[in-house]
């Protein structure tokens, strides 16, 4: 991950905001411009429940943050967010996970995670945190816009989503053809032609995956060289069902209410074609960080991913710890997120130690502002 740590919080702060179009409406303070608060004016946080740790998403490195804090006593409150398991229960065999050398179900995986997550005390719940306030602790937190709690620690581990290309057919076409899920919907496919795009470790395992249904999968692919690790790409390679179309990007996707083929341009040549066989179209072309709710709160990258202190999980807001792939565009694994959960646990354990719990928590009106810190390389 670039580490512009060296960064000033309020420079960055300020260029997140205007890129939201917040900035008219934020409450600066010393350290940051906070987006809108409106969605808090009128929640009655009186009686909200008050926790030590809340956990936020639930792949591997939210269900480790929570199985660690919940051994070290902390009771943490997990919200399972919009796909509970996240991007693993949309996993068939994961074969790198270390410890189980036959693989696992990827949604099987995340039932054990849970599992033993809950076995020592966590308290998981269905929900989404939608809005923040880290202004200052204890913490206020929306689940769906509306259920008010209190956190005086906060773990963010919300992953990353598919992306897509942003064409309007694809989008109108989406589950009717079009998907970012090969291992979701691949077998709608038996006996068809399909395409996936990409050229990385995605878009190879995809590839092959649809092999066991589709009678034949092209490869889009807009460079003539692949992302993609050597061991995969053999694979790939190797496998009759695969064609790959290099230098080719899709600009439209045809049918009206399913997919019925898409036309695509060389972008070496300029020739434009329709592969009209094409009745599935899948997009393996990487992943966006699920930390909407946050821009404006913690220091990201330009891209979304949250920023940490060299290896540790801390943010710049003290008491605010980010794991797992919305904090990591590098490595991306189940087992490096499971990692950095762990690691996010043990942070806040040993900064609720030093700290304590803040006291009652004040009015709305009378919450001081944030002082972040600058990111340094913390370890
Ligand atoms: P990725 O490595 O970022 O690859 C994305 C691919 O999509 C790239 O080839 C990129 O092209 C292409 N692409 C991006 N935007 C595009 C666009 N708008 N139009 C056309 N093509 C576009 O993403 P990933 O394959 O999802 O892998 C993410 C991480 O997960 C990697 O670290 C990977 O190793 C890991 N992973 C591991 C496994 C495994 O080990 N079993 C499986 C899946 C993923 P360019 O190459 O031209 O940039």
């Amino acid at each position: 991950m670039p580490a512009p740590f060296a960064r000033s919080v309020l420079t960055f702060s300020t260029a997140l905001m205007h890129k939201n179009g917040a900035l008219a409406n934020g409450n600066q303070t010393n350290g940051h411009q906070h987006p809108d608060l409106a969605a808090f004016e009128d929640v009655d946080f009186s009686e909200a429940e008050m926790r030590d740790v809340v956990v936020i998403g639930t792949g591997p490195a939210g269900w480790t943050a929570a199985l660690y804090t919940a051994r070290a006593d902390l009771n943490p409150l997990i919200f399972m967010g919009p796909e509970p398991g996240g991007q693993l229960t949309t996993t068939t065999d994961v074969e790198n996970y270390p410890g189980f050398p036959e693989g696992l179900m990827g949604p099987e995986m995340m039932d054990r995670f849970q599992d033993q997550a809950e076995r020592f005390g966590t308290e998981s719940r269905y929900g989404t945190v939608t809005h923040v306030d880290f202004r200052e602790r204890p913490f206020r937190l929306l689940i769906g816009g509306e259920t008010p709690v209190y956190a005086q620690t906060a773990i963010i581990s919300t992953g990353a989503s598919a992306r897509y290309l942003g064409l309007e057919n694809e989008q109108r076409l989406i589950g009717k053809g079009v998907s970012a899920c090969a291992t979701c919907d691949g077998s709608f496919f038996r006996g068809e032609t399909v395409a996936v795009v990409g050229g990385g470790d995605s878009a190879m395992e995809e590839s092959t995956f649809l092999t066991k249904f589709a009678e034949k999968v092209y490869v889009l692919h807009r460079r003539e060289e692949l992302r993609a690790s050597e061991i995969m790409q053999q694979r790939a390679f190797e496998n009759d069902k695969i064609e790959f179309v290099w230098n080719t990007e899709v600009i439209d996707v045809l049918g009206e209410s399913a997919v019925e083929g898409i036309e695509v341009i060389n972008n070496e040549t300029g020739e434009t074609r329709v592969m009209g066989d094409v009745t599935g179209f899948f997009l393996a072309i990487g992943h966006t960080p699920n930390t909407g709710p946050f821009e404006g709160w913690v220091q990201m990258d330009e891209t979304g991913y949250i920023q940490t202190e060299g290896a540790s999980t801390y943010t710049d807001v003290p008491g605010v710890f980010a794991c797992g792939d919305a904090q990591d565009s590098t490595y991306r694994q189940a087992v490096t997120a499971a990692g950095t959960g762990c690691k996010a646990a043990i942070d806040a354990e040993r900064w609720l130690s030093e700290h304590g719990a803040a006291e009652a928590p004040r009015a709305d009106a009378n919450r001081q502002p944030v002082e972040a810190v600058t990111l340094t390389d913390r370890n």
